[in-house]
């Protein structure tokens, strides 16, 4: 099928829709509720085209050519719907910019600004403000920062298929919520946090996030709290570790975490964190080297399977040990105290 995309004509695949067959080709649209993950919704209208020949804009997320279509991606038409719809967002959104945790990776911060909105101009209409919910132990969401995309929701229900939130009411009323409206803390919610990192604006963040993205260094590399090895973005600042963040487009994860994964990273720097290894002499722990501990539990292991044989040992590996180490650990087991008494934390 050929389209005419501004300008230039181009062969398509009718079974794509516009805004991919764009991205494709190298057009940048604007979109604040599309993720390829799930089904489009068409809900923000900024990713609108002008479809010249029926004289209409179109949503491209989720339009589908048609042969001998003519597009205009970015005519003033599309530029001033575009512009217009950030316009009332931003109306009935609160001007936080400046102390809002989301600064810098805020995608109606940056639409606003490409776009030249500045500040809505309905303000002084009615306003969604609702509390913040804090219920849940790890994120917090701000109704009045919410733009209803509907991503947060669909994330839940299409992709982590928790089913915790919703959309509820109609009209101005309508809102992000839990059923029977009982706050996450009292939901199916699993804090998996994945609702968190779709969000396209500070609605939900999560808990104490401080920091401005603008500070903080992203590096690479993979969650060390199971062996299925999912991609994650460290955030540091000022060396120390202020976040994770999941990373997208790769395949043992694509953008999605657990609870543990996106939550739990403050124990790498918590106080009580053990540095040492302790050894219990008169019922109390003490400081050792390692040299010293791992020469007490070999002459410990040697003296149990000389006075008891070697079924008298076990060994229980740990799912957060590589691969590698647990292949080394069964060997141990095996060739050197020569047991088959290894079992490990995952396999049941
Ligand atoms: S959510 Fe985005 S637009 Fe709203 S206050 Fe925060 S940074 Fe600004
Ligand atoms: S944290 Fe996970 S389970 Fe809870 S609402 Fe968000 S996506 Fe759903
Ligand atoms: S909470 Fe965030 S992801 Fe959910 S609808 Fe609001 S703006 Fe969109």
């Amino acid at each position: 099928m050929k389209i005419t995309i501004n300008g230039i004509e181009r062969e398509v695949d009718p079974s794509r829709s516009l805004l991919h067959i764009c991205e494709e080709a190298g057009i940048r649209v604007p979109t604040l509720c599309y993720d390829e993950r799930m089904k489009p919704e068409g809900a923000c209208r900024l990713c609108v085209m002008e479809d010249k020949k029926r004289d209409e804009l179109v949503v491209s997320c989720a339009t589908f050519p048609k042969e001998g279509m003519v597009i205009e991606t970015d005519s003033e038409r599309v530029h001033k719907s575009r512009k217009g719809t950030l316009d009332l967002l931003f109306s009935n959104h609160p001007n936080d910019c400046l102390t809002c945790g989301a600064s810098g990776a805020c995608k109606l911060q940056d639409y606003c600004y490409e776009y030249g909105v500045l500040d809505g101009s309905y303000r002084s209409g009615a306003q969604r403000k609702a509390p913040v919910d804090t219920s849940n132990k790890f994120y917090d969401f701000d109704p009045y920062k919410c733009i209803l995309c509907g991503k947060c929701y669909r994330m839940c229900q299409e992709v982590q298929c928790t089913d915790a939130i919703g959309l509820s009411n109609r009209g101005f009323t309508t809102k992000i919520a839990t059923p029977m409206e009982e706050g996450l803390a009292n939901s199916r919610c699993v804090s998996c946090g994945n609702c968190v990192a779709v969000c396209p604006t500070g609605a939900l963040l999560p808990k104490n996030q401080n920091f401005r993205y603008f500070d903080v260094k992203k590096t690479r590399t993979t969650c060390s709290f199971c062996g299925v090895g999912c991609q994650i973005d460290i955030l540091t600042k000022n060396e120390k570790i202020v976040g994770v963040e999941p990373h997208l487009g790769t395949k043992a994860n694509d953008g999605l975490l657990c609870v543990k994964g996106r939550f739990s990273w403050h124990f790498v720097q918590h106080p009580d964190r053990l540095k040492e290894p302790l050894i219990k002499e008169n019922g109390r722990f003490r400081e050792a080297s390692w040299e010293e501990a791992l020469d007490l539990v070999a002459s410990r292991m040697k003296q149990i399977k000389q006075d008891h044989g070697p079924d008298a040992i076990a060994g229980f590996s740990s799912a957060r040990c590589t691969n590698e180490d647990n292949y080394l650990f069964q060997k141990l087991l095996r060739a050197g105290v020569g047991t088959n008494n290894v079992d490990h934390c995952a396999r049941l």
